[in-house]
């Protein structure tokens, strides 16, 4: 007999879960959108956006999915015909990759696989065997929400600087924004961009693109077109400019709650070391459950995994009967696998972990996972919930 009863609870890499102070925040009456307080309020927005990303540059708001801040990028900063590398450590830059094939742009991907983060010797290696300068941009994610991998932002600025190349460096931060570390003007990034939905906490529909000075010069030889233009969005006085039309209401009013969250009463250093001890916790998990089993993670080096979201192996075609348990047994929805081909799909699962997380929503996930587990006689390590209380308890 099905135990689901209570409140359900969503673990898969974004959305993450709205918050009820951001949920509140948006119910209420249409707002006067000529002027008054909806208006005074989206000045106040900008502040904040820079504060998570770390920058002092400039950001336009799209009312888009990420999907759509990706096309932004593309359009506001390249032409047709114009050559792009792009660096996939999973699934989601090959994606961005393909949209930018779409728009006629000629793109070189190095595929690193659903395992490694982007080697900065490789990019190297390509922008070294570009003598002519042709590659115009080097594409990125930071975290991969398929394979759960961080690539290393200093490091691949680092590459670029050193073999003098000229390209911009645009980073995805989907899924990481507001989870893993990341200060854009330190590191070099010229074009971020991000969507409201994962670490925003805000429901999909809003999106985010970040761009220094060097990306404002690439934008002078780009055709972006009215709507996608950044500088229509960024350079006016006119409140329905900044939107290219109706606000997105009810969605700015959520933002500005969760930045409120975040960024005022949180901290986003803070948020960082949350989301770095509850991914610690649910790698701890993983490895107890792994001991002696076929479950793993699937980035091998902690180091090289985001604190966003866990990709991790079971044995064969278990991986769907514990979502499926998980799901109709017990509320609780997991991932499902991203970018694995042929048998490799049925033996991988996500848990998404980003955003409006504490201790019982980490441990009811870890826990309902265990006891689908348990269920399902699947083989599993013991003393993972103990390892994983034990290290929420150490947080500082
Ligand atoms: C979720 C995600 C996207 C896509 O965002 P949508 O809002 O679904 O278009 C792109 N990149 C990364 C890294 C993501 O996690």
């Amino acid at each position: 007999m099905s135990l689901n009863f209570g409140r359900p609870l969503l673990s898969i890499p974004g959305p993450s879960i709205i918050p009820d102070r951001v949920l509140n925040a948006m119910h209420r009456p249409s707002p006067n959108i000529y002027e008054g307080p909806l208006v005074d309020m989206v000045d106040t927005l900008f502040p904040d956006l820079r504060a998570v990303a770390k920058t002092k540059h400039q950001v336009a708001i799209y009312i888009a999915n990420g999907h759509g801040a990706w096309e932004a990028a593309l359009k506001n900063t390249l032409n047709a015909g114009d050559k792009i590398l792009v660096l996939g450590t999973g699934k989601f830059a090959i994606t961005w990759a393909e949209m930018a094939e779409s728009h006629g742009i000629n793109t070189q991907v190095i595929d690193f696989g659903m395992q490694e983060d982007a080697d900065p010797t490789i990019l190297a290696d390509a922008l070294k065997a570009d003598t002519k300068d042709e590659i115009k941009a080097v594409l990125t994610v930071q975290a991969d929400t398929a394979s759960s991998v961080i690539n290393d932002i200093p490091a691949l600025r680092k590459t670029i600087n050193e073999t003098s190349h000229n390209a911009l460096f645009m980073v995805d931060c989907i899924a990481s924004l507001g989870c893993d570390e990341f200060h854009m003007d330190d590191w070099g990034v010229d074009v971020m961009m991000t969507g409201c939905q994962k670490g925003l906490m805000t429901p999909a529909g809003i999106s985010f693109v970040y761009f220094n000075d060097k990306a404002s010069q690439a934008r002078k030889r780009a055709q972006p077109g009215e709507y996608w233009d950044w500088v229509l969005r960024t350079q006016t006085d006119l409140f329905y400019r900044q939107f290219d039309g109706t606000a997105p209401t009810h969605h700015i009013y959520g933002l500005r709650e969760a930045l409120d969250m975040l960024v005022h009463e949180e901290g986003i250093e803070a948020a960082w070391a949350r989301h770095k001890t509850i991914a610690n916790a649910v790698w701890a998990t993983i490895e107890c459950w792994g001991k002696g089993t076929e479950i793993s993670h699937n980035i091998k080096d902690k180091a090289k995994r985001s604190t966003a979201v866990s990709t991790l192996k079971t044995g064969d075609s278990e991986a769907p009967k514990i979502r499926k348990w998980c799901e109709s047994n017990a509320g609780l929805t997991l991932g499902i696998p991203l970018g694995f081909e042929g048998k490799d799909a049925d033996c991988h699962l996500r848990i998404g972990h980003m955003g409006h997380l504490n201790p019982p929503m980490i441990m009811g996930t870890l826990g309902t996972m265990e006891t689908a587990m348990k269920a399902l006689d699947i083989p599993h390590g013991s003393g993972a919930l103990s390892a994983a209380s034990q290290i929420l308890a150490n947080h500082k």
